[in-house]
């Protein structure tokens, strides 16, 4: 089965300023390595659909989704936070990018697709049930894995956030419902400065020091993540997969390479077979530097499609 490859091109219009490193040029650069490197052919394009209010409200309250809708800009930019904001396509996209994971999830889910990567932006797992922070408006992955829990009847998913950052808004949207494992390594201490002494017996929270290369990350991964994923026994697994820990983006300082997040893919991809039947959903979050992203996403993919 194919490797489902989800997209829009309304998340190239979202901008928050030429200075922003959350920039269109991030889904660029994916692209264009997806081409370089050989893979864009072998996988199966989909664009992504505006999400529905009744996937969003899942996962965000509804004066929240009422708040984003209404901050919307005619033209420039508004603030939703002091690092994310708004453009006249930012709403739009923020949509596209939710209804982008939720389809992901229909696709493996219907068997259309082995696995999916969702390549779209505003990223998520940062966004709260009531709250835009650090790039993030909808939080995307959250509302893939409700989707997976309410609309196809799982009753238990794993989320595994390999960002730098700690990925706060997926803890707050789920710490209180056991279905959805969420294990998260970061770099702490660090934005966004919590994620320490949260864990709970669903909630798996790995913080890692600065300077973190591939050899520490792997063993800590192995050792605290890799049996709380297996006893949990997810029926689809999801990434939060961000690349800013690779040790050329300098939002961070983790000294991650490709083979670790080829690394990575592999383990949960292990996972997924054993007891999820490969369901496996990969959706986009941060990674700053444009050649080691590109790179990056594209081992990831590669090893998804088992290329
Ligand atoms: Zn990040």
């Amino acid at each position: 089965m194919h490797t489902a490859y989800i997209t829009h091109p309304e998340c190239l219009k979202h901008n928050m300023g030429d200075w922003h490193p959350e920039s269109p040029l991030r889904l660029r650069a994916i692209d264009d390595r997806l081409h370089a490197a050989h893979l864009f052919d072998y996988l199966a394009h989909h664009e992504a659909p505006l999400v529905h209010r009744s996937q969003l409200l899942r996962v965000h309250d509804a004066a929240y989704i009422d708040f984003v809708e209404a901050s919307s800009p005619y033209d420039g930019t508004r603030a939703l936070d002091p690092d994310t904001s708004m453009n006249p396509h930012t709403l739009d996209a923020a949509y596209h990018a939710a209804g982008g994971a939720v389809v992901a999830v229909d696709l493996v889910m219907s068997k259309w697709a082995g696995n999916a990567f969702v390549a779209c932006r505003p990223p998520g797992h940062h966004a709260t049930r009531n709250q835009a922070m650090g790039f993030c408006i909808f939080n995307n992955v959250a509302v893939a894995a409700a989707h997976a829990l309410e609309a196809h009847g799982l009753e238990r998913v794993a989320i595994v956030d390999f960002d730098v950052h700690h990925g706060n808004g997926t803890e707050d949207i789920f710490r209180d419902d056991a279905r959805v494992m969420l294990c998260s390594t970061f770099q702490h201490p660090f934005y966004p400065h919590c994620g320490a002494d949260t864990a709970s017996e669903h909630i798996v929270n790995v913080p890692l020091p600065a300077g973190t290369t591939g050899p520490a990350y792997r063993e800590a991964f192995t050792q605290r993540i890799m049996p709380r994923l297996e006893a949990h026994r997810p029926q689809m697994l999801f990434f939060s997969a961000g690349f800013d820990g690779h040790r050329e983006d300098d939002m961070a300082q983790f000294g991650l390479v490709e083979a670790d997040y080829v690394w990575i893919t592999e383990q949960v991809m292990g996972v997924a077979a054993r007891h999820a039947e490969e369901r496996i959903v990969s959706v986009l979050e941060g990674g700053y530097d444009l050649s080691s992203l590109g790179r990056s996403v594209a081992a990831h993919i590669k090893t998804l499609a088992d290329l």
